[in-house]
């Protein structure tokens, strides 16, 4: 049998021996958020379990399942909370399942875990949910975790995206939906993207504020932040092996692999 790199895929028994050995576990955490008229909605999860399960097989690693549910998608980076199918959840509600997840890896006794979070609006709470969860695992006695929590768009080189970027960088929030996430889901998976559906929109422009209730016309009315039109499956495979290099090398570093 091969060794397996979903923890889902694995018995129980495997696992046990996989993490009493010192195998890392990488937990991906993303969202449920619509991607446009051209994407599936799953991205911000299916990307970084795709860059965790690549990065587990040259650490002996482990893939939990992704945690597919994220907070809740603001308008300034993510579209907002209208677009039917964006389904998040409350702050303490995703807090408490990282926490929870993290905990219970602990207690099995796993001592190297990445929280790998691929949904901008998760950020904090998943460094929230890390503390709790540290602060738990002190008063049970387990003080010898390390864990490592990221963005994996962290881990793309500034050529990188000068190459995919030829006539500038949008930014990170402003990247929804468009060339980065559109290419590296053509790279991932092709089946889950339309490229003639790509809208052509302007770039979204919004004020550094954000107003309650969201006035009508600011968040363009495809979800897509800025033009897509130039993603590739050549790009998403550059970005992609970009990623995983960079978040290998710094977990083997982290974890003195
Ligand atoms: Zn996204
Ligand atoms: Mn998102």
């Amino acid at each position: 049998m091969t060794l397996r790199v979903n923890m889902a895929e694995m018995t129980w028994t495997a696992y046990r021996d996989r993490i009493s050995k010192g195998s890392p576990v990488l937990l991906p955490v993303g969202a449920l958020e619509q991607h446009g008229p051209h994407m599936a909605m799953g991205v911000d999860h299916l990307v970084p379990a795709a860059i965790c399960r690549e990065v587990a097989q040259g650490l002996d690693g482990i893939v939990a399942p992704a945690i597919a549910y994220g907070y809740k998608s603001q308008p300034r980076m993510g579209g907002g909370n209208d677009f039917p199918g964006t389904t998040s959840l409350d702050a303490a509600h995703l807090v408490g399942i990282i926490r929870d997840v993290i905990c219970e890896l602990a207690r099995h006794g796993a001592r190297r875990i990445a929280v790998v979070n691929g949904h901008y609006e998760n950020m904090m709470f998943t460094i929230e949910a890390v503390d709790l969860a540290l602060r738990d695992l002190r008063r049970d006695g387990i003080d010898d975790v390390t864990l490592v929590r990221c963005e994996y768009w962290d881990y793309t080189r500034t050529a990188t995206l000068n190459a995919v970027f030829p006539d500038g960088f949008p930014g990170w929030a402003l990247e929804h939906a468009a060339v980065f996430e559109t290419s590296l889901m053509l790279h991932l998976h092709p089946d889950m993207v339309q490229m003639d559906l790509v809208p052509d929109e302007p770039p979204a422009s919004f004020p550094p504020h954000d107003t309650h209730p969201l006035p009508p016309g600011r968040v363009p009315p495809s979800g897509v932040l800025s033009p897509a039109r130039t993603a590739t499956a050549e790009k998403g495979r550059f970005l992609f092996e970009n990623q995983v290099s960079d978040l290998l090398a710094a977990l083997r570093a982290e974890f003195r692999l």
